[in-house]
């Protein structure tokens, strides 16, 4: 965009913001607490994105501070998802038997204003020490059941890839850990970090790199993003995407789909839409959880298998993520609703008179197969 602030190096603070027309000048002394509180960063890629023209841009959205994140609501916590609970180490997080979450580092190239480590991630909180790192690394170690090791944080990739070369190998050290998993943001934030020796130090010998890219919209697919991606999957690094649903941001079908469609084209199967977690100061992000069903009917209905993603809740309290739903079976398991919202009988009785609403309701495509019979 204009200014070459916006082009050369992360926004972070509100004068800068300012600088780059993403803020009114005016807002400044009303933002100070938010930014003091929470971190801001806007990278030159995420500030490209942004038309600051547009009161309602969906990125703004999701990067710019805005003053109702001071506003806390009942049963919002500072550890949403109660990781603190289930750290028997510093940096891992062990909640499910077979995979530990390694959280190596505090820090992200951009903040979300709706992250849900949001008390626990900015700049200057570094990377695990030497010595944390060894500990962690023992507890993986030790414990045999663990076959997959995620990679998260903050964002993994903003380490500079011969400390990240130099940690894969040492998990990939570990014979009872077979699957490496790297949660991302990166290659949309800051899509030229994804260079061929990062991709190369996460590519170990033996063992199957999976990396799963945080993104909600896709204008984040920008053309830059999607070469990042690339040379992940090019190099036999499979991705999956993790989308938070959003108010405001992608909570209609058309955006919803238009994310996971473009995400299919560029290889990158869609893994889990997260209803968004009770992080401080985000209620303006969160939508109900029937609109979420909504939605995910009208994606089931409309598109392709492969763009369908699992709607997930982190259920607060540290009780892991579950499914939660649409149910296309009713809970006796004997009514099935079909993609049309038809309800059909199962397993269907040849001569018991078809389901209520089957008749009429019938879709214009299964009428024309019908007839040909
Ligand atoms: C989300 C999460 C995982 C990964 O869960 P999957 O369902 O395998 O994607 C693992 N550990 C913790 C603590 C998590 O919060
Ligand atoms: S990239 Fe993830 S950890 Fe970082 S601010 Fe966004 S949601 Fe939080």
């Amino acid at each position: 965009m204009t200014s070459t602030a916006k082009k050369e190096k992360s926004l972070r603070r509100l004068s800068e913001l300012a600088d780059a027309g993403l803020i009114g000048r005016e807002r400044i002394a009303a933002l100070q607490q938010v930014a003091a509180r929470y971190a801001v960063a806007i990278t030159p890629a995420i500030a490209g994105l942004i038309d600051e023209t547009d009161p309602d841009d969906p990125i703004a959205r999701q990067f710019v501070p805005d003053a109702r994140e001071l506003h806390g609501e009942p049963g919002e916590s500072g550890d949403p998802i109660g990781d603190d609970a289930f750290c028997p180490v510093e940096g891992i997080v062990h909640r499910y038997p077979d995979r530990v979450l390694l959280k190596i580092v505090n820090a992200c190239a951009a903040y979300c204003r709706f992250c849900f480590r949001r008390e626990k991630v900015g700049p200057g909180r570094g990377a695990l020490s030497p010595r944390a790192l060894a500990a962690a690394l023992d507890y993986i170690s030790s414990h045999p059941q663990i076959w997959e090791v995620i990679l998260t944080g903050g964002d993994p990739l903003v380490l500079s890839a011969r400390r990240l070369a130099a940690l894969a190998r040492e998990v990939a050290a570990i014979a009872h850990v077979k699957v490496l998993r790297v949660h991302t943001r990166v290659p949309v934030a800051a899509p030229q970090r994804v260079s061929p020796a990062l991709v190369r130090a996460l590519r170990v010998p033996e063992k199957a790199t999976y990396v799963v890219l945080h993104v909600n919209h896709d204008r984040e697919l920008s053309p830059a993003a999607r070469a990042a991606c690339a040379r992940f999957i090019d190099a036999g690094i499979p991705m999956l995407a993790q989308t938070v649903l959003l108010r405001g941001v992608n909570d209609n079908v058309e955006t919803l789909g238009a994310l996971m469609r473009a995400l299919v084209e560029c290889r990158i199967k869609p893994y889990y839409l997260h209803h968004a977690d009770m992080a401080p100061g985000t209620a303006h992000f969160r939508t109900g959880i029937g609109d979420g069903h909504a939605l995910m009917r009208a994606l089931h209905g409309r598109y392709s298998g492969l763009c369908q993603p699992t709607y997930v809740l982190d259920i607060p309290g540290g009780y892991g993520k579950s499914p939660i739903g649409p149910n296309y079976l009713t809970a006796d398991g004997t009514m099935i609703e079909d993609f049309n919202g038809c309800t059909h009988r199962y397993p269907p009785q040849p001569n018991a008179a078809p389901a209520v609403g089957d008749i009429g309701a019938q879709p214009l495509i299964s009428a024309t197969v019908n007839e040909r019979k």
